[in-house]
């Protein structure tokens, strides 16, 4: 045997079952088809926004929150109505999940040294039903370092691990197929890549060396999700979506190609809520990219206000930060604007100096860099848009301004094959909007939630801009966003049971064969169900890829 378990994907979920393993004594061959540059997966890209419930820094910003209220904001979001099937896991997991986001996971997370800022952010404020979907309270909290940090702990037990004799890496290693014999997982076969010194993310060959096989006692699969792999993705679009953009923008790396759910399934795994996934409507395409087609999507605050491709102001709760996929739904099923691929955003500078965090490690430098001083300098004190976005706001290829709307609306009308916006039409809108701003009360629900958001002090210091009119002058220039549509993560995929130990088609445990990730729709082939939290998929890497590597530890002792 070449260790006692291969865990095949070196991101947060393998890299967290692999620590599992390792200090516990166990041999491991961590395989992954990307070079050493990759190590940490999408987790090393990620913003390192974590879901806490009822966390010190809450309760510090008078957030009320409670295992109770998480939970029914979960069954809400998720809406499982598979639960006699593809959801019977899933459901487990959940309930599970959300009382280690109530429990042990910041104790656990501050053990491997991860620290959180003193603010938490108000992700997917939902659809404006109690029993809906979306956080009654925020609940986004960001790790120092990003998501950087939140792997690397992890990576740094793998590389002392490989000292220690423990963990041998294989990178350009290709897994084409898992060996099950008897029911049981044996090792795995594949491909080895031609070296490839590309820097991270950037995509890397695909050209053949050889072949190799591996065996051990067990097999842990963390090959995350199907974002890069626009195919996968059209093809498992979910008709309640509509139909799939023709034009998408791509939110993870190349390697994120979906590949192995598919060669899961050649072994008679079962893969479950494959039509569940979770793409953004507010993605900009990348003036600096690093993958191809690199989307960067926009975390908006709750004052832009959002336009259909025909510049008529999305109906709520397609408010900005509020329902993604029904955001989603609403622009790929609304007849006349389905054709189209892009929205709009509309907003003031005083509005982008506030309200627009850009998701991704590179485009949080101070705090992927841990620098507390330089964050309050920037963001808290400083004036101006934050480095990364006023980089967009000069160099982006969906941004323009103009000091008055009719020239913002040529601007942007220029963006498209045709000019579709009407300034007349978008300026009567605006104007209604701005007439709801002299009073603290209005019927208009988007200055409802503003007003509601800024009574939440975490968001009135930080993130949530003053009210003011949008044509007021002393808020301008004006500023036109054009937004692409987002592929990011997966929500179904392998089924497994709490111990992340993979069913098969009959929906029995293979022996020796887990799953844990993105590739596990997070824990048990779909933890979110239809709808996530935000915050979540980091957490659901953790806590599935440690029930991975501590069983798959028993298993082996
Ligand atoms: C820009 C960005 C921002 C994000 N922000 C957040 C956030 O703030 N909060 C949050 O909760 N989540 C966030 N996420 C999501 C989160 O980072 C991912 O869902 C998570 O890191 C996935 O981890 P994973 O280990 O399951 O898979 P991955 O990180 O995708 O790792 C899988 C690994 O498997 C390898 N692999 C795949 N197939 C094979 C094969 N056949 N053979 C060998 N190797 C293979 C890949 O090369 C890769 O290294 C973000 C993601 C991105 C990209």
């Amino acid at each position: 045997m070449d260790a006692d378990v291969i865990v095949v994907g070196a991101g947060l979920a393998g890299l967290v079952a692999a620590h599992e393993l390792t200090s516990r004594g166990r041999r491991v061959a961590l395989v992954d088809q990307e070079n050493a540059a990759n190590l940490g997966g999408q987790a090393f890209w990620s913003f390192g926004g974590l879901f806490l419930v009822d966390s010190p820094e809450q309760r510090r910003l008078g957030i009320k929150d409670s295992l109770d209220l998480a939970w029914s904001d979960w069954q809400g979001s998720a809406g499982f109505d598979r639960v006699d099937d593809e959801d019977s896991w899933a459901v487990r997991w959940a309930r599970a999940y959300v009382e280690f986001a109530a429990g042990e996971k910041r104790s656990w997370l501050e053990g491997h040294g991860i620290k959180f800022l003193p603010t938490v952010g108000w992700a997917e404020r939902g659809d404006l039903r109690a029993h809906g979907h979306g956080n009654s309270v925020p609940r986004f909290h960001i790790a120092w370092g990003t998501g950087t940090g939140v792997v690397e702990p992890f990576v740094n037990h793998a590389k002392q691990a490989a000292r220690d004799g423990l963990l041998t890496f294989y990178h350009r290693h290709q897994v084409d197929a898992l060996v099950i014999e008897d029911g049981h997982a044996r090792g795995v076969r594949g491909t080895v890549l031609a070296e490839d010194n590309s820097a991270r993310g950037v995509r890397s060959n695909r050209d053949r060396l050889g072949d190799f096989e591996l065996t051990a006692q067990a097999v842990v699969v963390t090959t995350g999700g199907i974002g890069a792999n626009h195919d996968i993705v059209r093809r498992y679009w979910p008709e309640r979506l509509g139909t799939p953009p023709g034009e998408m923008v791509t939110g993870v790396p190349a390697y994120v190609d979906g590949r192995m759910l598919d060669i899961s399934a050649e072994a008679g795994v079962r893969l479950v809520n494959r039509d569940r996934m979770w793409h953004y409507t507010e993605g900009l395409q990348n003036w600096d990219p690093i993958w191809p087609g690199h989307g960067i999507r926009i975390l908006p605050g709750p004052s832009s206000l959002w336009f259909d491709a025909l510049g008529r102001r999305l109906p709520d709760p397609c408010l900005p930060g509020y329902d993604t996929l029904g955001t989603l739904k609403y622009l790929r099923t609304t007849e006349d604007i389905a054709g189209y691929d892009h929205s709009w955003f509309i907003l003031t500078q005083k509005i982008i100096e506030k309200e627009f965090a850009l998701s991704g490690s590179e485009q949080n430098p101070d705090i992927t860099a841990k620098d507390r001083v330089g964050f309050l300098k920037t963001r808290v004190l400083g004036k101006g848009a934050p480095g990364p976005v006023d980089a967009f706001l000069r160099k982006g290829a969906d941004f323009v301004t103009a000091p008055g709307l009719e020239e913002l609306v040529e601007k942007m009308n220029a963006l498209t094959d045709k000019p579709l916006l009407d300034a007349a039409e978008i300026r009567r809108q605006i104007e209604a909007r701005d007439l709801q701003i002299a009073n603290p009360y209005s019927k208009d629900a988007q200055v409802q939630g503003i007003r509601n958001a800024r009574r939440y002090i975490g968001d009135k210091l930080g993130r949530v801009a003053t009210p003011h009119r949008i044509l007021d002058p002393e808020a301008g220039p004006l500023i036109g966003v054009k937004l692409h549509v987002l592929t990011r993560k997966t929500l179904g995929g392998i089924q497994t049971d709490l111990d992340s130990r993979a069913l098969g088609v009959d929906g029995d445990p293979i022996e020796g064969l887990y799953a844990a990730g993105e590739v596990a729709g997070f824990g048990g082939g779909g933890v979110h169900g239809y709808n996530a939290l935000e915050g979540t998929f980091l957490g659901g890497c953790l806590f599935s890829g440690r029930a991975a590597g501590r069983a798959a530890a028993r298993q082996t002792g």
